[in-house]
């Protein structure tokens, strides 16, 4: 029965007394992209544009990335609403090197320079990126929101803003970075929007390699000190009236889902065969309860501790 449900799902994301939760899609190319809008995500939420250059040996001309960028934005144009895309700048670095972006190797790759990082000492590189978004999206009608990775301080935000700004693009961040969650209001004041992505969030604040199968327990975003940078980024956007979704794998997970809704996150996008599960797990349980199962997680002793009151208090 409960597979038939979830086969049967159609969107959009509410809760069962109507809390509206914007389910979206992770993609990486054209064609996730094709299949996500067939199914029911609402619209993009993360398009990871390093994976597309992986094998690139150097740095792809503006308009070979506005054709690759056009490709993802094409499957949601012309559906009006609030219909968005959102568009990551590279996260070229640690474990996802790229030959024309990283040139040395680095002793804690990690912590390096990775994501937006890059643009300190490689200004050009966000600004011809920056110029193929705008380019692939003139003529269509779509939102388009554009998010820099490895986010650590206000200024970051403030200039990358102003880049994007500069190009008519509607900027945000992610919260990665530990940094970001704790001073949310000012990093969010300088942007439209936050999207937290709970797996290198969970490295950072447990300081455990995501890569390593020997910290699994450790990198679990039920982590209660996870949960609250989480609520922490997404009360500052309910504060600021700004949007803040969840792009990590956490946002897959059906508890869990709920349980950052409970903790005032606006949207949650996954890989979209994901979608389904998540949207019949909210239809189940109201939003109070969501809240609860909150509360209850974010101030459990241990992951596990918050994983099963959260699972009691939904109904699970
Ligand atoms: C994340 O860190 O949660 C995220 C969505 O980005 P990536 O997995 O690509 O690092
Ligand atoms: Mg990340």
């Amino acid at each position: 029965a409960y597979l038939n449900r979830v086969r049967a799902w159609k969107g959009p994301g509410r809760t069962s007394d109507g809390y509206g939760v914007e389910l979206l899609a992770n993609v990486g190319n054209g064609d996730a992209a094709v299949k996500a809008a067939a199914g029911e995500s609402e619209g993009v939420g993360l398009f990871r544009t390093e994976l597309s250059f992986l094998s690139a040996p150097t740095e792809p001309t503006i308009e070979d990335q506005a054709a690759i960028y056009r490709e993802v934005l094409e499957p949601y144009a012309g559906r009006g609403g609030h219909t968005h895309v959102v568009i990551r700048t590279l996260d070229a670095g640690s474990d996802k090197p790229l030959a024309f972006a990283n040139f040395e190797t680095e002793e804690n790759p990690a912590l390096g320079v990775r994501g937006l990082r890059l643009a300190t000492d490689n200004p050009e590189l966000l600004a011809h990126q920056l110029d193929a978004i705008a380019a692939a999206k003139s003529g269509l009608d779509i939102d388009v929101w554009v998010m820099a990775p490895m986010v650590a301080t206000v200024a970051e935000a403030r200039d990358f803003a102003k880049s994007c700004r500069d190009r008519g693009l509607w900027p945000g961040v992610m919260v990665e970075v530990p940094a970001v969650a704790l001073n949310a209001d000012q990093v969010l004041a300088e942007v439209e929007f936050f999207s937290i992505g709970t797996n290198d969030l969970t490295q950072y604040a447990m300081a455990s390699d995501r890569l390593s199968p020997h910290l699994a327990a450790l990198n679990d975003p039920w982590q209660p000190a996870v949960l609250r940078l989480i609520q922490m980024a997404a009360q500052a956007g309910l504060r600021a009236n700004k949007p803040v979704g969840v792009c990590g794998e956490a946002a897959a997970d059906p508890l869990l889902a709920c349980v950052l809704a409970g903790l005032g996150v606006t949207s949650l996008s996954m890989a979209s065969p994901a979608l389904p599960a998540v949207g019949v797990q909210l239809g189940d349980v109201t939003i109070e309860q969501c809240r609860q199962a909150a509360q209850a997680a974010v101030t459990a002793p241990d992951a596990v501790t918050a994983k099963a009151r959260a699972a009691a208090l939904l109904g699970a």
